[in-house]
């Protein structure tokens, strides 16, 4: 049901020195939403951009009422950016998006067609980007790392021009975590999600506001925030290092000090020693392996994620 206060449609929108390209952006979006429905909303979250944006995203809400914009004191980072969006949104469907262009605006309808068809979350996937390659290789290199440490799957190409239902929005907002990668969360509340597939359009202006490092960075943040499984790489290795150790221990004793070396491989006190070392390295990185343990349960406790997500309750009045 829709009800008259809270629209059918909220936007979110995160804006980080997107001046030039904010107005036209908001056009197009406008022009798109307008055939849809006449309830919705658009909440641009300025994360504390340091250019003209939030002059121009003033005048456009003081022209048009259902723009709501929240300001960053500084800049936070998409992901927070999207978060806020996320809590002050208060339509039935919501569709993040990003304020360069990046995403057509023109796809929106699509999204809804399958939100009404049923699905309560719809991910874009992009089909081929036009970025250069360094960021194909990059993002490749990602999406295979990732989906090899982290039990949680990262569909390629998935991005966050997307569509939740409300039921998932109250779902995403009961993640305590303040490390929050939006796609990476809503993707772990485990609806089925449907899949729109679109071509990136070009930058509306300016250059992209993630640098390498800032890419790096959420990079990392991805697979430490999903998954503690890095951190018992370094047992396994611990426990390689160890048997290989007391392979080549056990075969120097017999070779050498039981049989005399009938093999005259004339082992020097220096490699046996080598061996002893080698023997303990394994055995301290166990031990790292070990607190590892330890440190992913503190690691998942800390995030107080809910201990499942209820798809629906299903009731049956007996007799
Ligand atoms: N953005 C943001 N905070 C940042 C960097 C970017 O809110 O620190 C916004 C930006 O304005 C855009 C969206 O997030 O609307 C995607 O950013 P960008 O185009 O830099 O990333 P890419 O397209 O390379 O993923
Ligand atoms: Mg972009």
């Amino acid at each position: 049901m829709i009800s008259q206060q809270k629209p059918m449609l909220s936007l979110v929108i995160p804006v980080y020195n997107e001046q030039a390209g904010l107005k036209a952006f908001h056009n197009s979006l406008v022009k798109v939403i307008e055939k849809l429905t006449a309830s919705y909303e658009i909440i641009y979250c300025d994360d504390g951009s340091i250019d003209e944006s939030r002059a121009v995203l003033s005048a456009i809400a003081a022209k048009n009422d259902k723009v709501k914009t929240i300001v960053f004191s500084r800049n936070f980072g998409k992901e927070s950016a999207l978060s806020a969006g996320i809590t002050q949104a208060t339509g039935e469907a919501i569709i993040t998006i990003d304020g360069d262009g990046q995403h057509p605006v023109e796809l929106i309808p699509a999204f809804i067609d399958a939100w009404n068809a049923g699905a309560r979350v719809v991910v874009g996937i992009r089909k081929s980007s036009k970025s250069n390659a360094l960021k194909k290789i990059e993002s490749k290199l990602f999406y295979s790392l990732f989906n090899q440490l982290s039990s949680q799957k990262l569909i390629p190409g998935s991005t966050d021009f997307r569509l939740i239902d409300r039921s998932v929005q109250a779902a995403f907002l009961s993640l305590g975590e303040s490390n929050r990668i939006t796609r990476g969360l809503i993707d772990w509340l485990g609806f089925e999600p449907s899949y729109i597939k679109f071509e990136l359009n070009r930058r509306l202006q300016g250059k992209p506001g993630y640098s390498q490092r800032k890419l790096l960075q959420l990079a990392m943040n991805s697979i430490v925030s999903l998954s503690p499984r890095p951190l018992y790489i370094l047992g396994y290795l611990g426990m390689i290092v160890t048997t290989l150790a007391l392979v080549l221990g056990l075969t120097v004793i017999v070779e050498q000090l039981m049989f005399g070396d009938p093999l005259h491989w004339r082992i020097t006190g220096t490699a046996m020693l080598g061996i002893v070392l080698l023997f303990f390295v394994g055995i301290l990185l166990i031990s790292q392996g070990i607190v590892a343990i330890y440190i992913s349960h503190i690691h998942t406790e800390s995030k107080h994620r809910p201990l499942y997500v209820i798809d629906y309750l299903y009731s049956k009045r007996i007799g």
